[in-house]
């Protein structure tokens, strides 16, 4: 599993720029297209701004998600729900959605309440739900009408 990593602006503590790989949609698909295909990607959420464009660009092999909200410039690893962070939750799921991705929604973030975590996934794909069918484009609405309705309100992804 490779995880992509942060960009271009982590600083280590010694103040040497560090130089992590995986830090943009190019150089991760790069990557990837160098490993044999039984090696797999995951998308850390607080690892880049607009994580929606690196899970499209890697479709099928997205194999797991580290689940937090930051600004892709630095470690936030804010919880999703907590108001923090840049974010759209509602793209992202959409592109779970359109990559068929049938993991995990794994946290990796701070929360106060194990609880919380099953009430923020709740209320984020609420949010992606509603605006689905309040601003549906092409897109949003082709996929919103092949989900179905067990898997939209219970199941996973
Ligand atoms: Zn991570």
């Amino acid at each position: 599993m490779i995880e992509n990593m942060l960009g271009y602006e982590l600083v280590r503590s010694n103040k040497k720029q560090e130089t992590p790989l995986c830090r943009t949609v190019d150089e991760m698909t790069a990557i990837m297209k160098l490993m044999p295909k039984d090696v797999f990607a995951a998308v850390d959420m607080n690892h880049i701004k607009h994580p929606e464009n690196l899970i499209m660009a890697l479709g099928k092999r997205l194999k797991s998600v580290h689940i937090a909200d930051g600004d892709g410039k630095k470690e936030c690893h804010y919880f999703p729900c907590s108001g923090e962070g840049e974010n759209d939750w509602s793209a992202i799921l959409l592109a779970l959605k359109k990559v068929g991705y049938k993991g995990p929604f794994m946290y990796e973030c701070a929360f106060k309440d194990v609880k919380d975590l099953r009430a923020c996934f709740e209320g984020l794909r609420c949010n992606y739900s509603f605006k689905l069918l309040t601003n549906p484009s092409k897109h949003a609405l082709k996929s919103f009408t092949s989900l179905k309705a067990h898997s939209y309100i219970k199941g996973p992804l």
